[in-house]
């Protein structure tokens, strides 16, 4: 289980350069014989079962956040801009991986003011002395993410990109556990560039014309130590039932099969309301006259951080829900 999580989330997949991530999960689908393609922007989609009535789409997303080269300076550093929602309170100090090996330190001018701190006073140092040099190792355009550091402490791992390679995980582990049989037809899709507007989800749905949607990917909790922020989603607790986040407003069909599923099954879980974020359960749920959708969510602390951190029992039950939904009949 571990080595699949560390490979998967350190695996170099900023929003539209989702390849590597791909190859990675279109390797272990293989092993498994089901039939699968990638469609026009490039997400994979996977076809389980071929005699049940509904269609039924569970997406999990490849990409990551990550920053774009802009401008090279001729003392060999880089400007860059975000790639999805990076917080520029987390850059300052933090190393940064190119997709040919290239490793760079995000440096910060000085400023006054925390509240100063925007992409225009930081930069990346890649150990060039000039432009030139700089250029021999990246180009404008070029991509970076947070340098993989994996690490589990217990029960808990802590690794980059978890927001969504802990989702594909969990979609690649249901699709080992499935019986041959199925009440529905199901189509897994690991979407790309969620992260820059959910936009994958939306071209692989229309294509799909499901019935139902369900996006897996991770949610805040409100367990650390943050006193004026509210929210129940603990670690440790479960699987989060998402009831709204601000990209969809889950639909109570789908919402009350999973808490009746979990319930029958004696599965732990939570419910969510998320203030902000979204899901692309945001685009499938708006796909073609609209699609009934939820999201299942695994709890994750330090979201959009070089060490997002979630338990693994948490993943495990995930996995479990998963399992029994896609054995129920919808
Ligand atoms: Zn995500």
């Amino acid at each position: 289980m571990k080595e699949l999580i560390k490979k998967l989330s350190e695996s170099f997949g900023p929003a539209g350069c989702e390849n590597n991530v791909r190859s990675l999960i279109s390797d272990e689908v293989k092993k498994l014989n089901f039939e699968h393609y990638v469609d026009t922007l490039g997400s994979l989609i996977v076809k389980v079962g071929s005699k049940g009535k509904q269609r039924i789409i569970i997406a999990a997303h490849m990409d990551e956040i990550g920053l774009m080269v802009t401008f090279i300076d001729e003392n060999g550093f880089l400007r860059f801009t975000n790639i999805g929602g990076v917080l520029t309170s987390t850059l300052p100090g933090t190393k940064v991986l190119f997709q040919n090996g290239t490793v760079g330190v995000i440096g910060q001018e000085k400023i006054k003011e925390p509240k100063e701190l925007d992409f225009s006073k930081l930069y990346i140092d890649i150990g060039a002395s000039n432009r030139d040099e700089a250029l021999e190792k990246v180009k404008i355009g070029h991509t970076a993410v947070f340098m993989p550091a994996f690490h589990q402490e217990g029960n808990r791992i802590t690794s980059k990109s978890l927001d969504d390679r802990i989702g594909c995980f969990v979609l690649l582990e249901v699709l080992k556990r499935l019986p041959s049989s199925l009440p529905n037809r199901l189509y897994f899709v690991f979407t790309v560039q969620e992260e820059v507007g959910l936009r994958g989800a939306k071209t692989a749905s229309y294509r799909l014309k499901p019935d139902y949607g369900l996006a897996v990917d991770v949610t805040r909790v409100g367990d650390t130590p943050e006193p004026d922020f509210k929210m129940v989603v603990s670690l440790g607790k479960g699987p989060a039932v998402k009831i709204k986040d601000s990209s969809v407003i889950c639909h109570s069909r789908v919402v009350n099969l999973m808490i009746e599923t979990a319930e029958k099954n004696q599965i732990p879980y939570q419910l969510e309301v998320l203030e902000q974020g979204g899901t692309d359960a945001g685009s499938i749920h708006l796909s073609r006259e609209g699609v009934p959708s939820g999201v299942l969510s695994v709890p994750c602390r330090y979201i959009h951080t070089p060490a997002e951190m979630v338990d693994l029992e948490d993943v495990e039950n995930s996995i479990s829900l998963l399992v029994e939904l896609c054995k129920t009949s919808w």
